[in-house]
């Protein structure tokens, strides 16, 4: 029996009220192939470009999104862990993505910052919708979306908002098919070559919109990896908790909260990415009395 990969990382990220579990499996640098994987992974030669986005930077410029299709797997694990498998053994012909989702399911086998091998552009750039020059292996993140499957295109949607949100990028403008790295369009499915992603080119803006929603809804502050709140108490007992938060929502502190930390119940305001806003928020439960501290999650 196979045996199925651990990540390395479980990484949870949020987008407004919705959250993704991302199981982290980077592909290290070191990992070479044991056999000919790819015309350009020849025996002996790194799995991966071992290079970074965008020149060197390591700024993704764009996120491609793929589809591909379902594969039979044994119980007790997913396609997404499958693939990944199957990218660490040498058993995906030279593809090397970011992202592969099934499902709720997203394993991520590259780092943001790095480059793949998945659009079938070599390195070569073409115009894109900004009007500057973008390739699709050089410059982008990509996704793989397992199957004809709504779940897993919904789970895209969210993983593209956000990780559109954390990039600055415009799902309006820097999201792109495989297609339009090969043909130089989007929308069209081109007679009887290779389409992609195939399932969601059909209704590829009503994709788009669904990740414009999602990233409407995603705070800048989701995507920052240290969160600042401020912390008014820490109670054994529960309702002890309850009640304080009360106090502060009728003072107008409305996102007041309790959250179970390590068997004690604690009373925290706010949540933000950039410390000086909790610092504010801070002096201002001060000067109401309150016994705050600064806590980062
Ligand atoms: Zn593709």
């Amino acid at each position: 029996m196979a045996t199925f990969l651990k990540p390395d990382k479980i990484v949870k990220v949020k987008i407004g009220n919705n959250e993704l579990t991302i199981n982290q499996k980077i592909i290290p640098d070191n990992l070479v192939a044991t056999k000919n994987v790819a015309s350009y992974v020849q025996k002996g030669d790194k799995m991966k470009p071992c290079a970074k986005l965008n020149d060197g930077t390591g700024k993704p410029k764009a996120i491609t999104v793929h589809n591909t299709d379902d594969i039979k797997v044994a119980s007790g694990t997913n396609a997404a862990e499958q693939y990944t498998r199957a990218t660490y053994n040498g058993n995906m012909n030279g593809v090397v993505v970011h992202f592969y989702v099934w499902h709720n399911d997203i394993w991520q086998n590259l780092d943001e910052s790095e480059r793949g091998w998945h659009a079938a552009d070599g390195s070569t750039r073409r115009k894109d919708h900004r009007g500057g020059q973008t390739g699709g292996n050089l410059d982008t993140i990509a996704i793989e979306c397992i199957s004809a499957d709504s779940e897993s295109e919904e789970t895209v949607a969210k993983l593209v908002a956000y990780l559109c949100k954390k990039y600055g990028l415009d799902p309006k403008y820097d999201v792109y098919t495989h297609n339009y790295w090969m043909y130089g369009k989007d929308e069209t499915v081109v007679g009887s070559r290779k389409n992609c992603p195939i399932y969601i080119l059909p209704h590829w803006k009503k994709f788009l919109e669904k990740v414009s929603n999602y990233y409407a809804s995603c705070s800048t502050a989701d995507t920052k990896k240290t969160i600042y709140k401020v912390q008014c108490g820490a109670f054994a007992i529960k309702s002890n908790a309850s009640n304080l938060k009360s106090k502060l929502v009728k003072e107008g502190f409305d996102d007041a909260y309790v959250v179970s930390i390590n068997g004690l119940y604690k009373v925290q305001v706010g949540a933000f990415a950039v410390k000086d806003n909790a610092v504010k928020l801070q002096n201002e439960l001060k000067a109401k009395g309150y016994n705050t501290l600064i806590v980062q999650q």
